[in-house]
């Protein structure tokens, strides 16, 4: 293990009580995306264990999700698709909409953004009960391309979402887990 791959990932996510609303203890990965070595094994990480040329795109979740997804696209040599909220991206879209514990949201992709048999690792900075991520992977899904693997920075395990997405058989993983 060299210099890099020894920082402690965990220690540079800070967490922010009550935001966005009471209740919520937000977990902030500015801090780690602003240091250049942490930053690096970070992307270093989500990439571990896919093979050089298994995946064809990423698939990045709005917003956070972008900011890991460029890193993780350039170290492995392939391009980047973002899936976003209503009415952001211009052109043909697919959406699907998606139950919250409140109401509803939906995620969009460009209709020509994947092609049917394409290879994507689907990257996002969190998962928590795991919707999101679920509503982007049948998105992906109805692109006719394959889902290979899904990766996130953090995982909240109380909340259930990686057990979930696991029981409905997609590879994903986390780099750091709060309890
Ligand atoms: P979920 O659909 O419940 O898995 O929620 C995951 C999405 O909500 C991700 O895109 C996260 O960016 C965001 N999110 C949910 N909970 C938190 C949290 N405690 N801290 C930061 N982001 C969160």
């Amino acid at each position: 293990m060299n210099a890099q791959q020894s920082l402690d990932l965990k220690a540079r996510i800070r967490t922010i009580p009550d935001f966005p609303s009471p209740g919520i203890q937000f977990r902030d990965m500015m801090p780690l995306l602003a240091d250049a070595q942490g930053h690096a094994q970070a992307i270093a990480g989500l990439i571990e264990g896919l093979a050089p040329g298994s995946i064809d795109a990423v698939a990045a979740i709005e917003a956070r999700g972008f900011l890991l997804a460029g890193g993780v696209a350039r170290a492995l040599g392939c391009g980047l698709v973002p899936v976003r909220k209503p009415g952001k991206l211009p052109g043909f879209t697919l959406g699907l909409n998606y139950a919250l514990e409140y109401g509803t949201d939906r995620l969009e992709i460009q209709q020509d953004a994947l092609k049917p048999g394409d290879r994507v690792l689907l990257v996002d900075d969190l998962i928590a009960t795991g919707g999101t991520a679920e509503a982007a992977a049948r998105l992906i899904g109805q692109t006719g391309a394959r889902l290979e693997a899904i990766r996130f920075l953090i995982d909240l395990p109380a909340l259930g979402g990686m057990t979930t997405l696991k029981a409905q058989g997609w590879d994903c993983a986390a780099l750091i887990a709060f309890d």
